[in-house]
């Protein structure tokens, strides 16, 4: 079609999707190739560099015999482990297509038209993609020097605030806020309204439980959770929600009740049952970006504490920041921008395996030693 003709017929048509869906920028995940640059290292999407546990990678392989029948549509096996590995009620679960099907069922649910969706100023992108899906409207509060500022989300709080999205730790950001600082948002917030608590990286917090104690003694937070970060099973998309039972009894009725397919559900199950490769994870994440995050102040990049798999490495401008992911490119080492998470003078960098940190730093050190000429 020309473009001149798909203009036309554009003007004409009385076909108009719901209003916010045009205001919906398509979401951009990490890349994945760098053109003329063969062995790339991807460290723009916060995966495992470990992968997914080998009885993960069993318990799939021996799911894929079993394609012919349909999933489970309550996903029993999986919420009992779950709820056996955390110590959660199996009844309060909820699975999804990643948790970002947790969070699309929670707008769905929960947020109209005239109604506001919060989250902070560097928040996950999909809260407001979710938002405006729904047709409610996206509020976006301040920061207090790249952490979650409860008093701001407080006060951006309205009567027609029905879900206050937070992640914690945050992505990009990397920092994460106390357990008295999340009571006191839940305890502040308005008496219609949900706190959701994002815990995609929270297996990488020694002893977290992502807000699971607080959801106990509440009605209004709910917590997400997923398999995608230190699972290693970002592809299968797996996901997962607890919260007050009328909450998730609302959400089982949008969810598709083959939500879930044959493998993801298998892989799951093992994957949150082997305990020791989950802490194997968290170890070595632990001590690269450790590694990672010193070597590259050392260079004159700084960047917050991380409590996740990636470090946001600050630069003195954008155009360096730019500068930095081009020479890092070349290399074949692909990082985030983060300037669409209003960051612009930041790279967002996963944790990889030892050879890629020291790929990072070393391809860093290069990129200052030849600025500095
Ligand atoms: C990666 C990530 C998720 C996970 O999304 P899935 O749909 O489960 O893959 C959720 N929230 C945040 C903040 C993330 O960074």
């Amino acid at each position: 079609m020309t473009n001149r003709f798909a203009k036309e017929l554009n003007d004409m048509t009385q076909i108009t999707p719901q209003p916010g869906i045009m205001d919906i920028a398509l979401y951009q995940g990490g890349a994945a190739h760098v053109d003329g640059v063969s062995n790339v290292t991807k460290l723009s999407s916060n995966e495992n560099p470990l992968g997914p546990s080998p009885k993960a990678v069993e318990a799939m392989a021996q799911a894929v015999t079993s394609m012919h029948r349909y999933p489970s549509s309550d996903h029993t096996a999986l919420r009992t482990a779950i709820a056996e590995t955390h110590g959660l009620d199996a009844e309060r679960i909820i699975c999804g297509a990643g948790s970002d099907e947790i969070i699309a069922f929670l707008c769905q649910c929960y947020a109209g038209p005239g109604d506001e969706v919060l989250y902070t100023e560097h928040g996950f992108a999909m809260y407001r993609i979710s938002a405006l899906a729904a047709g409610a409207t996206p509020v976006e509060v301040k920061e207090r020097e790249r952490v979650t500022d409860v008093d701001a989300l407080l006060a951006g709080c309205t009567p027609q605030t029905k879900l206050v999205f937070i992640a914690n730790p945050n992505n990009p950001t990397g920092t994460m806020i106390s357990e008295a600082e999340v009571a006191r948002l839940a305890d502040g917030i308005p008496e219609d309204a949900i706190i959701v608590l994002d815990g995609a990286y929270a297996e990488y917090v020694e002893g977290f439980d992502a807000g699971a104690s607080l959801i106990e003694a509440r009605e209004n937070v709910v917590m997400t959770r997923t398999f995608s970060k230190i699972y290693g099973l970002g592809g299968a998309r797996v996901g997962w929600g607890y919260g007050p039972k009328p909450i998730i009894d609302v959400l089982n009725r949008v969810r598709g009740p083959f939500n879930v397919s044959v493998t993801a559900l298998a892989g799951a199950e093992a994957a949150v049952r082997d305990r020791a490769y989950v802490e194997t994870c968290r170890v070595e994440n632990a001590k690269w970006r450790g590694w990672l995050a010193d070597q590259l102040a050392g260079l004159g990049v700084p960047s917050d504490t991380s409590c996740t798999n990636f470090i946001l490495a600050r630069f003195a401008s954008q155009a360096e920041a730019e500068a930095c992911d081009d020479f890092l490119k070349q290399r074949g080492l692909i990082v985030r921008r983060v300037a669409g998470y209003n960051l612009p003078t930041a790279l967002r960098i996963t944790v990889g395996d030892e050879t890629a940190c020291r790929a990072v730093a070393s391809a860093v050190q290069d990129f200052k030693a030849g600025a500095a000429q």
